[in-house]
């Protein structure tokens, strides 16, 4: 009997890790119980790699189910090398823009352009490798840090993964560790606070150089030096690159080179913080608001 319970055994673990990585990759994208027909176009073009990007959205709607539409005549450009940020409350539609960037669903009207390309006429794979996305919720693999960080770029070398966590501000708290690297993270190992799982992130992202970079900050509160922290890597991750940032604390995005303010899926403000603050608008007493409760 142990000679058959073993193999059982051993292919029930296969079965628990295997459903445990894909329900980690399928969070990742926030895809759970959602289905996803989006395929490359028959006559699909590749985006040409290493150049400048320059993003527009032209007058895009967007409804994920029938009757309730998100997105309403969205337009903004992000010039090639500059940061654009989307402030907004809860809800307003600002996630929605990057799922539409990463084309994990299609316009319902209007189009997104790369470069001129509509995103519909690129091949998938091209515009994912273009790509580099730090989300809301870092999903981190069960796995070692090094293998965490090197999902970034598969074909990375050690030397490369340690230099993009130090550039994300990460190595410092992974050479304490005491297996260092090679310490197993994720829902069964060490659990990284939110601000060490957004630095993987980071180091993610810089390890596979986009010329596209999307930043959707995470939403929970944080202390002001965490807060600059981010907002100093964020600058760094974002020099050189074509950069849309979701942003829910003001501070971090007041460099930006144009803010958008979202409400009910519309762009209903726009301009660079100097601007927003003088125009007395929505941005304004967002700004205020933000003001007065970290003087608390
Ligand atoms: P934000 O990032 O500004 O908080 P989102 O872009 O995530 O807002 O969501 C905009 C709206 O779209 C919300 O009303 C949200 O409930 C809805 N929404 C988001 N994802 C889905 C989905 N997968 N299916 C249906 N509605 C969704
Ligand atoms: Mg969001």
């Amino acid at each position: 009997l142990i000679q058959l319970y073993l193999p059982l055994n051993f292919l029930g673990i296969v079965y628990r890790e295997l459903r445990q990585a894909l329900t980690d990759i399928e969070r990742m994208f926030g895809l759970l119980n959602e289905h996803r027909e989006i395929a490359d176009a028959p006559d699909a073009r590749s985006l040409p790699a290493g150049q400048a990007m320059t993003i527009d959205f032209i007058g895009v709607d967007f409804a994920y189910e029938a009757n309730r539409q998100i997105l309403h005549a969205v337009t903004f450009s992000v010039p090639a090398g500059s940061t654009v940020a989307v402030v907004g409350h809860s809800g307003a539609g600002k996630s929605t823009l990057a799922r539409l960037l990463f084309r994990f669903y299609d316009v319902t009207g209007g189009s997104i352009r790369i470069n001129g390309n509509d995103l519909r006429q690129l091949t998938q794979h091209s515009l994912r490798s273009a790509i580099g996305i730090v989300p809301q919720d870092t999903v981190l693999f069960n796995d070692s840090i090094l293998y965490n960080i090197r999902y970034g770029r598969t074909d990375a070398s050690d030397d490369e993964v340690i230099a993009a966590a130090r550039a994300a501000s990460l190595h410092d708290f992974v050479s304490r560790l005491p297996e260092g690297y090679a310490t197993r993270v994720g829902e069964r190992g060490l659990k990284l606070s939110g601000g060490e799982k957004q630095r993987v992130a980071i180091a993610r992202a810089l390890l596979k150089n986009p010329p596209i970079l999307i930043f959707d900050e995470a939403s929970s509160a944080l202390d002001s030096a965490t807060e600059k922290a981010i907002q100093a890597q964020l600058e760094l991750a974002a020099r050189g690159r074509t950069t849309l940032v979701i942003a829910h604390r003001l501070s971090t995005i007041m460099n930006a080179d144009r803010i958008l303010v979202m409400d009910g899926g519309c762009i209903v403000e726009s301009g660079t913080h100097t601007e927003l603050v003088a125009k007395n608008g929505k941005y304004a007493n967002m700004w205020l608001l933000q003001q007065r409760e970290s003087a608390i």
